[in-house]
């Protein structure tokens, strides 16, 4: 990577927003501050359609900015730069500067200008050609061996005529999307599994700030599959800039469920339980929708059939971002973002203990309703649930 204290952050769907754009631009500038504070003092400013980040403390780590620049979501390319002099003197000796502190040798490169202050007396295609040629001669001065590549360059670099000159030899790709904080708040309902940590980064992705549900039935589920919960949700909280995680007691519900209702509906009742309290926690914290990881077919609790009887049970919009999508594409995700490792540990979960033998695959919700009529005053133990849940707040 090129060694600096200077990032270029591009954005690409903010810059389309209008008169609204000036907001999703601070919220994006404020959502980098607060991934970057706890490496130390940063300066972060917004100049024509780019985020200047710079290190203002000496001994601030690289690559561990980098790290948690590729976590905010709104930014598409983060480009590590270095300033210069507007002279083509300067410009041609930090070019090659930068390219000589890369991995350059035997690979192909080319340069590309862009000149946002026409004042400047050479145009682009000057500007790129003399910068190419001081490249070319640094790098045969030092022994080594590049060579030119017009249409498909290893490296590409970038100089940019700004306030100052700026040249960028290394293009990272950012997580894109919107900043957290612009798309409104949604409960994601987070087990221990693959799909709904990839679930929620996913509607976080949009700009959504998330709050999380977890269910959990002590003693039959243990501790340590509740600590797998809140280090999957510390996890996503390093996207999402905190969560606040609700670890809801379902032990009393579930063996309520059990004692009076068919086996084979037992999962569906459950699941719309789940719904119906996550709902009540929602609607406390301003959330305007539901998220689950369910996808079309995965268990018998997730047939359309039975997705149309869960769905029946919530009074919000449920947002499903997995439903069409294969396990191996969830499972490529969850890698990407860092948290298959922590999904896979083999803890149980609530829906997992008291899986019936033959769960409906086609529940009808007639059926289901006229069975949930059976319950033990549902309504009290709902309320009860969500009192005695415990909240935890991760930064
Ligand atoms: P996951 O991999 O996310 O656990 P799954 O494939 O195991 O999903 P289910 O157990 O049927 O599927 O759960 C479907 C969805 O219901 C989950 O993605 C999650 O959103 C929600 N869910 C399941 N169990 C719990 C739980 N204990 N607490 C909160 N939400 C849950
Ligand atoms: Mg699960």
């Amino acid at each position: 990577m090129q060694k600096t204290d200077l990032y270029l952050l591009k954005y690409g769907e903010i810059a389309l927003k209008g008169l609204n754009r000036p907001k999703f631009e601070q919220k994006l500038i404020d959502n980098v501050n607060s991934a970057l504070a706890p490496l130390g003092k940063f300066s972060v400013k917004k100049a024509q359609s780019t985020i200047y980040v710079e290190a203002l403390d000496e001994d601030i780590d690289g690559i561990e900015t980098v790290e948690r620049l590729k976590k905010v979501f709104g930014i598409v390319n983060i480009c590590p730069a270095t300033r210069c002099e507007k002279g083509m003197d300067s410009i041609k000796e930090t070019a090659a500067r930068c390219v000589l502190d890369m991995d350059y040798e035997g690979k192909s490169f080319k340069v590309e200008t862009k000149r946002e202050d026409k004042r400047f007396p050479l145009k682009s295609p000057e500007i790129s050609r003399e910068v190419g040629g001081a490249v070319l001669r640094a790098v045969n001065k030092a022994g080594g061996n590049i060579k030119v590549d017009v249409h498909d360059p290893d490296i590409l670099v970038q100089v940019e005529i700004r306030d100052s000159a700026y040249i960028v030899a290394d293009i990272i790709s950012g997580a894109g999307g919107m900043p957290v904080g612009s798309g409104g708040r949604a409960a994601l309902l987070l087990s221990g599994g693959i799909d709904s940590p990839v679930a929620g980064w996913m509607i976080a992705k949009r700009g959504v700030t998330l709050d999380a549900v977890y269910f959990h039935s002590p003693p039959y589920t243990s501790e340590r599959a509740k600590d797998k919960v809140v280090d999957l949700a510390k996890i996503l909280s390093s996207y999402t800039r905190g969560i606040r995680l609700y670890s809801v007691p379902f032990t009393d519900i579930q063996l309520d469920i059990i004692d009076n209702c068919p086996k084979n509906m037992l999962t569906i009742i459950m699941r719309r339980i789940m719904m119906r309290i996550a709902e009540k926690i929602a609607v406390k914290n301003g959330d305007m929708a539901l998220v689950t990881g369910e996808s079309i077919g995965q268990v018998a609790s997730q047939t359309m059939e039975a997705l149309y009887c869960t769905d029946a049970a919530a009074g919000m919009p449920v947002f499903r971002p997995c439903i069409g999508m294969d396990k191996e594409e969830i499972t490529a995700i969850s890698k990407k973002i860092g948290a298959y490792e922590t999904s896979i540990q083999p803890y149980e979960d609530c829906c997992t203990i008291f899986v019936p033998k033959h769960p409906k695959t086609k529940p009808r919700l007639d059926e289901i309703t006229e069975a949930e009529k059976s319950l033990t005053d549902i309504e009290a133990m709902i309320e009860k649930a969500i009192e005695d849940a415990e909240i935890i707040n991760i930064k």
